[in-house]
């Protein structure tokens, strides 16, 4: 509110003033000239008191003056001041409201509006508790209602005290809720209790910064306590000064040792680690960040413990160290290394082919090395196709053998096949699959073995062989023996009679072919003794060569008919036997005959003997080599069975071969065929030698 005042010029202000002083104390100058000078001559007097006077109202003006201009300053100041509150109140980022002794309030800053979200007139006059406690302080955070006789604000004005607070929640008029830092403060005039100034300050965002922070603190604390793995906190120089338990227990300090400072990363660590560590650290104070390393921690008692570090920097001095204990999974990984060698060892040094895969064969997981020797083939190409051992399966065995393949989960699979060697050599293979079921009982992979059994089976076929020729032996020589006398007898009296019936007698030519063909007999009997005469050779040292050529004369006749070819290379020196020599030109001669009778149409027959030594030990070496028509796979391994023939019947008796196999064993020497079905046939012979002191050329 504003008077009305009558503004006069400043500088008329002292002379209107003195003036007016004048005036008074003109009239009052008779009183003083009475008063002070009564005695005086009158100009005396005059002059006395003017002058007095003069003094008196000249200090008058003067202090006058100084009043007034004291006064306009300061009004001046008042009204920057004033503007500079009003400033300050409305741009400060605070709430504050005055109110009175009854609560109402009596002023609300901008700022003070804004965050309860009402318009400062709205707030004018209003009972500021009301307000509070209806509207902004209504209910606590849990959403329990906050009664106005609890409430701090309330309570503080009533008690004219002062009230400082940061907990609160305050409602804003749309029902937002926010946490304010506030403060209440009596409002005093003149020591006389006038109401209250509160400041509210809106501190949800730094209430979620701390709470933010308490989380992650809480974490990392959480973290560190959980003793998952050894943290810790070190300077750059490896002073450690924070760990939890389990950094402690690795680097083997008490929580003692860490307070009294006796812990540091460089005196734990062993000397061979020092330059590892070192890079870490480069690259830690170079990126902020070392990559995760392993090592060793050396305890003070000089235990070893395996680490994998991994290091951040916290400041620029600082760091944050993990550390975790790698004892247990090195102790795992030994001894998964040492059963894996365990197993390595064993399926690379064992003849059988170890294999393992898939269930669907999709896919190979193992193969040993013993399937290069087997297959010759590589285990790379396996890996890469492993359907591929199936190829080199003989084409008379493939299809069994994938069948059984298909049917391995369900019912196992234990085959015997062959398989073709590079070179062409035949392989029997003995191949066996089990499967591997998980918990449920179902079967994800295969696992076997596959066994080379070529050898076996051969010795095999010699039991099979040398059981069937001892059987019929036995036979034979029973018969033999029957037969023998009766055709003797027969054989006798035939010879007899063609003796003494003349040429030209009708009967004759019967009489002749009884002759021959009890002569034959006579021989096939002879064959069978001979065949079945247990017992050794009978010991009589004599020469290969001659024995070959009393054979070969019988021979080449028969040679020269079918139009054969017959070569002899015959090595003389070394070639001396033992044993029964008939017996040997049987063999020469059976094999021979076999020969001819294996090239109708003409070929060469190639004798050949040569003296050679084996594991130092003398042999002979034997060769029947015809250009015939050579001995189908399939029956190879038969013909030396007694009375397996393919000639038609009064041709072959099957015995040939049997006898040949029953000489040379009763020899103590091998025979072997080499055939190929159109390609020839050769048998190979090794006899031992007679010792001789020259010695022999090989
Ligand atoms: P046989 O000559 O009476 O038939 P062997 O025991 O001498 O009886 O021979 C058995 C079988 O072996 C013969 O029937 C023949 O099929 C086969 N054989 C033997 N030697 C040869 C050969 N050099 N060439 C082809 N086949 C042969
Ligand atoms: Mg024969």
């Amino acid at each position: 509110m504003t008077t009305a005042r009558v503004q006069i010029p400043k500088f008329w202000k002292p002379l209107v003033l003195t003036a007016l002083t004048v005036s008074v104390t003109t009239t009052t100058y008779e009183y003083i000239k009475v008063l002070f000078f009564p005695h005086t001559t009158t100009w005396q007097s005059h002059t006395a008191t003017i002058l007095f006077c003069t003094i008196l109202a000249t200090m008058a003006a003067y202090l006058m003056v100084r009043r007034e201009r004291a006064s306009v300053v300061s009004r001046e100041a008042f009204e920057a001041l004033r503007s500079q509150n009003q400033i300050i109140l409305e741009t400060v980022d605070i709430g504050i409201y005055l109110t009175d002794m009854a609560g109402r309030i009596t002023f609300a800053n901008p700022a003070g509006a804004k965050l309860l979200g009402w318009e400062p007139r709205e707030l004018l006059g209003q009972l500021l508790h009301q307000v509070l406690h209806q509207v902004m302080h209504h209910s606590r955070a849990d959403g329990k209602a906050y009664p106005l006789g609890e409430c701090p604000i309330h309570t503080a004005l009533q008690a004219g005290s002062s009230r400082y607070s940061t907990e609160d929640l305050f409602w804003r008029k749309d029902g937002e809720n926010f946490y304010a830092e506030w403060s209440s403060l009596p409002l005093r005039e003149d020591g006389c209790l006038m109401g209250s100034v509160l400041t509210l300050t809106d501190i949800t965002e730094r209430k979620k910064a701390e709470q933010a922070l308490r989380t992650s603190e809480f974490r990392f604390r959480r973290l560190m306590d959980s003793n998952l793995l050894g943290i810790s906190v070190a300077n750059l120089k490896g002073d450690i000064f924070e760990a939890n338990d389990e950094s402690l227990r690795i680097f083997g300090y008490t929580r003692a040792d860490l307070d009294a400072g006796r812990v540091n990363w460089a005196r734990s660590t062993p000397r061979e680690h020092l330059e590892a560590d070192a890079r870490a650290i480069r690259q830690l104070t170079a990126s902020g960040v070392a990559t995760p390393w392993e090592k060793e921690m050396l305890q003070p008692n000089g235990t070893r413990v395996p680490v994998m570090i991994g290091v951040a920097m916290l400041d620029g001095e600082n760091c944050l160290a993990f550390t975790l204990d790698l004892t247990e999974r090195k102790k795992v990984e030994d001894q998964l290394q040492q059963s894996e060698e365990r197993f390595r060892q064993l399926a690379e040094n064992i003849r059988e082919v170890f294999w393992m895969t898939d269930v669907d064969k999709g896919r190979m997981i193992y193969i040993s090395p013993a399937y290069e020797q087997i297959w010759g083939r590589s285990r790379a190409s396996l890996y890469e196709n492993p359907a591929s051992f199936v190829e080199v399966i003989h084409p008379d065995d493939r299809n069994r053998v994938i069948a059984a393949l298909n049917r391995q989960v369900i019912d196992g699979y234990d085959e015997i096949y062959r398989i073709i060697q590079p070179k062409g050599d035949i392989c029997w293979i003995h191949d066996r699959a089990f499967p591997i079921k998980d918990e449920s009982g179902r079967v994800y992979r295969m696992t076997g073995i596959a066994e080379d059994i070529t050898e076996q089976r051969k010795l095999e076929g010699a039991v099979h062989l040398s059981e069937k020729m001892s059987a019929v032996g036995q036979l034979a020589a029973g018969v033999a023996h029957e037969i023998n006398n009766p055709l003797g007898v027969i054989l006798g009296f035939a010879q007899s009679l063609v003796k003494r019936v003349p040429e030209d007698d009708p009967i004759s030519m019967p009489l002749k072919s009884i002759e021959r063909e009890a002569l034959r007999c006579k021989n096939l009997v002879q064959n069978l003794l001979t065949f079945s005469r247990q017992g050794p050779a009978r010991d009589e040292a004599f020469e290969l060569p001659e024995a070959l050529s009393s054979s070969l004369v019988l021979i080449e006749t028969q040679a020269r008919i079918k139009s054969i070819q017959l070569i002899q290379d015959i090595q003389v020196d070394g070639s001396r036997l033992r044993g029964n020599r008939n017996q040997i030109e049987q063999v020469i001669i059976n094999l021979c005959s076999n020969a001819i009778d294996a090239m109708p149409k003409g070929g060469t027959l190639t004798v050949s003997s040569s003296a050679i030594m084996e594991k130092g030990q003398p042999f002979v070496r034997l060769e029947v080599k015809d250009t015939g028509v050579g001995i189908p796979e399939a029956i190879q391994k038969r013909i030396f069975e007694p009375f397996f023939t393919t000639k038609e019947p009064g041709k072959g008796t099957g015995l040939g071969l049997a006898l040949v196999h029953e000489i040379v064993e009763r020899h103590q020497g091998r025979i072997e065929c080499r055939s190929q079905e159109g390609g020839g046939t050769t048998f190979i012979l090794l006899l031992p030698a007679v010792q001789e002191l020259s010695g022999v050329r090989s």
